[in-house]
């Protein structure tokens, strides 16, 4: 569910915690940022801090037509921006990286005050912001260049694959990693030559903002990159009817409607979908690094993750060893609103966040779940939060089972042997991201291959994966179509343009040969090809 615009129940918890301190936040200063978002109507929505409660900002709205508009700008520079030279487009993301680092004490702030997030977990998002930068402002001229490939006669066609940018790009992300979200995957499409029309999740569009001003600072036109916001049953249709490509980031229920709207116009997407991922503790895995991990794994950002753990299949032999030192971690994690790195894990987002936990949550222990740990809000600490819970007993017919919480809800399961294991990784529909601890990489790498998620996580959780640029991330059944980062995450805003020049030989007899001959000829041909250990 999107993050619902609306008041949290509860008041602030701590008056300390003052907004007005973030300088993101100064009147004066956010005023300046909301001017961005490409609107022509009065009309204001408002977000809400989720650890305290109180008012952050009063976003502009987007009509449909604002969106056309959005979009005939972003379609103007395009032609421009895609003619700039690529080491300039390059150089904007190397300076970005920079701006990004240099700034990331006002950035931190502001996804914590947007999103509620403990402040190691909205480092993580500055950390991708400037990885994926780097990785594409150094590699960009290699996934781009114009690419010799094999001719249909040797030496006689000279065939070369040229890179085209589509055009405009649709971009349509979710709150709950709002400053990576929104960046990371506009920065290949930019520099791939495409401009972009970009719809932030309704309660994160401040932390969107920052980063195209600083995308702005970096050297980016102004118009290559606009930014509309609005409720997206209401504005995202308009997004896909204007744009030539949609990279979309959110659940897979709004997932399936935009794919059917961009078929509909014949436009790719690329689909960033949920997921219930699972995590093995082999029998040899190294107990105190699995318990550790599996920490990170299940609540980084309040399990508001896609890639997060809501699944723990451990072995037989250590599965009460684990679940001790599990356990044990978990009721020591600290909880708290504020902007220190002591916290552990932070806030839910929204009411209709904590709403989903508490009904997972409840509905299991009704159906004879057992609560190891956790299993309560905290509206002492923030009006939002919600402990880190760990459950057991878990059955297929309580709805956590395989629905996806996408909160701080894991369900931990004993199996025999790794058959077994596997075969219970591989149920339902989803496929993102899993993690398999064993001392035994060779034997863990072997179990990955048989699990069907698109990214599989050898002794850590998700950050050895999604932290490695260079390959692709996106999963496979219901967690998504295309994938993003690597040369993958560059390509799908392109178009593949072969073009093939011919010599000499052409395509039928030569005046005076019959068309029995040349049949002959070109058999001979085929035949010599193979014999020549042509592909
Ligand atoms: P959501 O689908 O409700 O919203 C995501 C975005 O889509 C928001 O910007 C929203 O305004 C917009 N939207 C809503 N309805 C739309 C419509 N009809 N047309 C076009 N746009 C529309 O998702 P959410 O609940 O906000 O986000 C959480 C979900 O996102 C979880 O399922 C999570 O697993 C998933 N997610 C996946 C990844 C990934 O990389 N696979 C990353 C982050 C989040």
């Amino acid at each position: 569910m999107s993050a619902q615009p609306g008041p949290p129940v509860a008041g602030p918890a701590d008056p300390e915690l003052d907004p007005a301190a973030t300088y993101a936040l100064d009147p004066r200063r956010m005023h300046h940022l909301l001017g961005r978002v490409h609107s022509s109507s009065a009309e204001t929505r408002p977000t809400y801090a989720p650890f305290t409660g109180q008012p952050l900002a009063h976003v502009p709205q987007s009509t449909t037509s604002d969106v056309a508009s959005a979009a005939a700008i972003a379609r103007a520079t395009q032609a421009d921006w895609a003619a700039t030279d690529l080491r300039r487009r390059a150089e904007v993301l190397l300076t970005l990286h920079d701006l990004v680092l240099d700034r990331q004490r006002e950035i931190i702030d502001l996804i914590q005050w947007e999103s509620g997030k403990a402040r190691k977990h909205a480092f993580e998002e500055v950390g991708h912001v400037a990885m994926t930068a780097r990785y594409y402002g150094r590699t960009a001229r290699r996934h781009l260049a114009r690419q010799p490939r094999l001719g249909i006669y040797p030496a006689l066609t000279r065939v070369h694959v040229n890179r085209v940018p589509k055009g405009v790009v649709g971009i349509i992300s979710p709150w709950n990693y709002p400053f990576t979200m929104a960046l990371s995957d506009g920065l290949p499409a930019l520099l791939a030559g495409n401009t972009i029309v970009h719809k932030p999740d309704s309660q994160t569009v401040l932390s969107a903002l920052l980063g195209v001003e600083l995308l702005e600072a970096a050297g980016m036109p102004a118009s290559a990159w606009q930014i509309v916001s609005g409720p997206g049953p209401s504005i995202g249709p308009a997004i896909i009817d204007h744009v030539d490509y949609v990279c979309f980031t959110g659940s897979t229920r709004t997932g399936r409607t935009v794919a059917a709207r961009a078929a509909e116009r014949l436009i790719g997407c690329s689909l960033e979908l949920g997921g219930k991922n699972p995590m093995l503790v082999l029998r040899d895995a190294s107990i105190a690094r699995a318990a550790e991990g599996a920490v990170r794994a299940c609540f980084s950002s309040a399990g508001q993750l896609c890639v997060s753990m809501e699944r723990l299949y451990v072995a037989d032999e250590i599965y009460d060893r684990f679940v001790d030192a599990f356990v044990h971690r978990v009721k020591a994690m600290r909880l708290a609103a504020d902007l220190g790195y002591e916290t552990d894990m932070g806030s839910l987002i929204s009411q209709s966040q904590l709403e989903t936990v508490q009904a997972h949550v409840n509905d299991a222990v009704a159906k004879g779940a057992r609560v190891l740990a956790g299993g309560n809000a905290r509206p002492d600490i923030g009006p939002l939060f919600y402990e880190p819970t760990v459950l057991d007993r878990v059955q297929p017919s309580m709805t956590c089972y395989g629905n996806e919480t996408f909160g701080p809800v894991v369900s931990v399961y004993r199996f025999g042997d790794e058959a077994e294991a596997i075969e219970r990784a591989n149920q339902g529909n989803y496929g993102l991201n899993a993690a398999i601890y064993s001392r035994d990489v060779d034997r863990a790498r072997a179990v990955a291959r048989q699990i069907r998620c698109g990214s599989v996580n050898i002794n850590e959780a998700y950050g050895a994966s999604f932290g490695s640029i260079d390959s692709p991330m996106g999963g496979m059944r219901e967690s998504g179509l295309g994938r993003r980062q690597g040369p993958e995450g560059i390509h799908r805003y392109t178009e593949a343009q072969t073009v093939a020049a011919q010599r000499l030989v052409r395509f039928s007899p030569v005046p005076g040969m019959s068309e029995n001959t040349y049949e002959r000829l070109q058999t001979a041909a085929l035949r010599l090809m193979k014999k020549a250990r042509r592909p």
